[in-house]
């Protein structure tokens, strides 16, 4: 049975391991489509904005710059990182109009968060019909000519890559000729958008999934968690109750085979014609006959409930209510090193408790420290008024009970076990019904103890 939970308790452990790495892995999987849903949607959005006639026409003014400049540098009049120099210079004047005109058009479009934008030049090429001649980019170039704002970022993306190729015409002059030259250029550019608070709006729109996703698995833990618990508390309980059987049978076997015996005695004509053996075993029938009642009635009424017990309360001094108990329980007890240490508080102290039941339940625990004490029981009977509440402390100098077992001893049928051996007799009732009877008093009673050094009941009861 036990290894079965175990088995049980690893597999849904590892089962739920499983379930949370699949959980995780569609969580992660919609992060992703919701992060190229949300980076596409903008693309969307912005993507009309550069097509704008005002931003055409500064754009335009750029690219008269460059034919200019590429004129002067096919005429050997400036060189490539001249050209390049100068339209930096020519897209630095014409960058806050531009900039100005496209977060207006940004704002028009109502997006509801922050983007940054820039277009880079990535490549110029010119073709004069017989070779290609790279002006940008040169190996001691790296930036690129930007228009729009300048920022690295790896959180950035293009949005936009485009290849032009343009017929620019110049005058030429070689050997005192002129004459208009064409050469074809291509332009590679390349739109870069930053959406900067990007990953809080995906996450913002994955909410309802991440909170319900968290909220399925703390449910299915606490699921588990409560059904092994209950699992285990039942495979608890029917220990306990097996335990019981066990005692309970064990208890009865004896008189009942003394009464066995008695009444084969009986049928004997010998016994019968001798009045002091019929006698004998009469007596002996009687006995047995008041241990079974008795244990009988030990089952009935300790297994009766707080709820269950009528109380019939008497008024009654302490220390009088206790010198009797203790007189009566040195009456009753066999063992004879036994003490009984009378600490009973010096002023008298009235009682209103159910004498009966009262009596049975401080009985069960000193019974406890003679079953459970050793050859020389010491018990200390100790009590102490504190505002309302009167307090009984009962010590004895026995085994002890372990502190896993102290919170359960109460429970019925409950019985520590020394593996599985109980060496000494009982049937796990006595404290269960010590505890319903101080609860029924509206008192509470805890234990204290350490192995090997003994144990400590407090009983603490309202006086008023
Ligand atoms: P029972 O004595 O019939 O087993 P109880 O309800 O009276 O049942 O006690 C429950 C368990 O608590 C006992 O099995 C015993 O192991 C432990 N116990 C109770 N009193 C003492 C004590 N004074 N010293 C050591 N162990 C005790």
């Amino acid at each position: 049975m036990k290894n079965k939970i175990t088995i049980l308790i690893i597999a849904s452990i590892a089962t739920l391991i499983a379930l949370s790495a699949i959980q995780a892995y569609l969580v992660e999987n919609a992060y992703q489509l919701k992060k190229r849903a949300f980076i596409q949607e903008t693309d969307d959005a912005i993507s009309d904005i550069d097509n704008h006639p005002e931003l055409d026409s500064l754009v335009d003014v750029l690219g008269e710059d460059l034919r200019i400049n590429l004129g002067d540098y096919q005429n050997k009049r400036i060189t490539k990182a001249e050209v390049i120099r100068n339209l930096r210079i020519k897209g630095d004047s014409v960058n806050p109009a531009y900039m100005k005109r496209y977060n207006k058009e940004l704002k028009a479009i109502n997006l509801g968060y922050k983007i940054r934008y820039k277009r880079e030049v990535t490549s110029i090429v010119v073709y004069d019909g017989q070779e290609n001649d790279t002006i940008f980019p040169l190996p001691s170039q790296q930036n690129g000519i930007i228009l729009g704002e300048d920022f690295q970022d790896k959180n950035s993306h293009v949005v936009k890559s485009s290849r032009t190729f343009t017929e620019f015409d110049f005058v030429a002059q070689e050997n005192d000729s002129v004459f208009t030259k064409t050469v074809d250029v291509e332009l590679k550019t390349r739109d870069v958008i930053l959406i900067t608070d990007w990953k809080s709006i995906v996450f913002r729109r994955m909410a309802t999934l991440l909170i319900f996703s968290v909220l399925l698995f703390l449910f299915v833990v606490g699921l588990l968690y409560y059904s092994i618990k209950t699992l285990i508390n039942q495979k608890k309980i029917t220990e306990i109750k097996t335990d019981f059987i066990n005692n309970i049978t064990h208890e009865l076997k004896t008189p009942l085979a003394t009464l066995s015996v008695a009444s084969k005695s009986l049928k004997n004509k010998e016994i019968r014609n001798s009045a002091e053996a019929f006698d004998h075993t009469l007596n002996i029938v009687d006995r047995q006959n008041t241990r079974l009642q008795k244990l009988i009635d030990q089952v009935l009424t300790n297994s009766l409930s707080a709820n269950d017990i009528v109380l019939s309360k008497d008024a009654v001094v302490d220390n009088e209510f206790f010198n009797d108990l203790i007189a009566d329980f040195k009456l009753s007890t066999q063992q004879r090193e036994l003490s009984i240490i009378n600490n009973v508080c010096s002023q008298e102290v009235l009682l209103r408790i159910d004498t009966f039941h009262f009596t049975t339940a401080v009985f069960n625990i000193l019974e406890n420290a003679v079953k459970y004490g050793n050859d020389q029981t010491e018990i200390i009977i100790e009590t102490s008024l504190k505002g309302n509440e009167y307090i009984i402390n009962i010590s004895d100098n026995g085994q002890g009970i372990a502190a896993e077992d102290q919170s359960q001893i109460f429970e019925k049928f409950y019985r520590v076990s020394h593996g599985n051996v109980h060496n000494v007799k009982g049937l796990g009732l006595g404290l269960y019904y010590t505890s319903q009877i101080v609860n029924a008093h509206q008192g509470e009673i805890t234990v204290q103890s350490e192995l090997e050094k003994g144990t400590t009941f407090i009983i603490t009861i309202p006086i008023n």
